[in-house]
C-alpha cells in the first residue's frame, strides 16, 4: 500500500511529503483514514489522545492536523485551543472530526479556531475533498508547482529556482531546504526539524550538517543579489522571510 502511495506522489523530484498528524482513538478510523492520507501522499503520524499529539507536535510541526473531538486525557477541542493559543501552531490547519452534530457543538468547533469539522461517519472522499480544500486556501504553496515569494521562484516540476530572474543552481539537499522553508514563511525550524523534514527521521545526521547546507543555500542565493532571506534565529534555528 504504502509502495503504492510513494508512486503516487507529488512529482518526485527532491519535494518532500507534506506531515499530517492523525489524533484518533477509534483503530479501525485509524487505518481508513490513514490509508486515504497515505494516497494523498502524506507522511502520516497517529496519536491516539490529545497529550501525545501535544508532543507529537512539538517533536515535528505537521503540515495539518486531523483531531478527533472525543479523546482520552485532553479533548481535541482543548488540543485546538491550546495550539491557537502558541504563535508556533497558531495557523496550523486543523481539521476536527466529530460525533456530535448538534449545531452547538459545531459553532464551538468553529470558535476554538479549527479550519473545518466533519460529522462523524462521513465518507473518505469528503474527507479528501476538505483537506484538499483547506490546504488549498491556508497553504497554497503545498498544492503549487511553481511557489513565488519575494524574489525568489521555485519551480518544482522543472527543479528550478530563480531570483530576480536569475537561475541559481541548487544541490538537492540546498533545494529540499529552500522548498521546505518557502512552503512556511517566517516560520522558524530547528535544525531537528530542517532534518526531520529535508533528510527524513530514521536517517542518523548530525545536526551540524544542517548549518553546512543552509551556508550553501545562502551563497547560492546570494549571487542573484537582493538580500539574505534566510535568518538565522540565534539557538532556535532557521525561518525565510523579506522584509
Ligand atoms: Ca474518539
Amino acid at each position: 500500500m504504502s509502495l503504492q502511495a510513494n508512486d503516487l506522489g507529488r512529482g518526485g523530484g527532491g519535494r518532500t511529503r507534506p506531515f499530517a498528524l492523525l489524533v484518533e482513538d477509534e483503530t479501525s478510523l485509524i487505518e481508513l483514514i490513514r490509508y486515504n492520507l497515505d494516497r494523498e501522499g502524506y507522511d502520516v503520524r497517529v496519536a491516539m489522545d490529545g497529550e501525545e499529539a501535544l508532543l507529537l507536535i512539538e517533536e515535528r510541526l505537521p503540515d495539518i492536523v486531523i483531531l478527533d473531538w472525543m479523546l482520552p486525557k485532553i479533548a481535541g477541542i482543548e488540543v485546538c485551543r491550546r495550539l491557537r493559543s502558541r504563535p508556533a501552531t497558531r495557523n496550523l490547519p486543523v481539521i476536527m472530526l466529530t460525533a456530535k452534530a448538534e449545531e452547538v457543538d459545531r459553532i464551538r468547533g468553529l470558535d476554538t479556531g479549527a479550519d473545518d469539522y466533519m460529522v462523524k461517519p462521513f465518507s473518505m472522499v469528503e474527507l479528501v475533498a476538505r483537506i484538499r480544500a483547506v490546504m488549498r486556501r491556508i497553504r497554497p504553496a503545498l498544492a503549487e508547482e511553481r511557489v513565488e515569494i519575494g524574489d525568489i521562484v521555485v519551480d518544482r516540476s522543472a527543479h528550478r529556482v530563480l531570483r530576480n530572474g536569475v537561475e541559481i543552481h541548487l544541490g538537492p539537499t540546498e533545494f529540499r531546504i529552500l522548498d521546505h522553508l518557502i512552503q512556511h514563511p517566517g516560520r522558524v525550524f530547528s535544525r531537528e526539524q530542517l532534518l526531520d523534514a529535508v533528510w527524513g527521521s530514521d536517517v542518523y545526521v548530525e545536526t551540524r550538517t544542517v548549518d553546512v547546507h543552509i551556508g550553501r543555500l545562502r551563497k547560492a542565493l546570494a549571487r542573484a543579489g537582493g538580500e539574505d532571506p534566510i535568518r538565522t534565529v540565534r539557538s532556535a534555528g532557521y525561518s525565510l522571510s523579506f522584509s
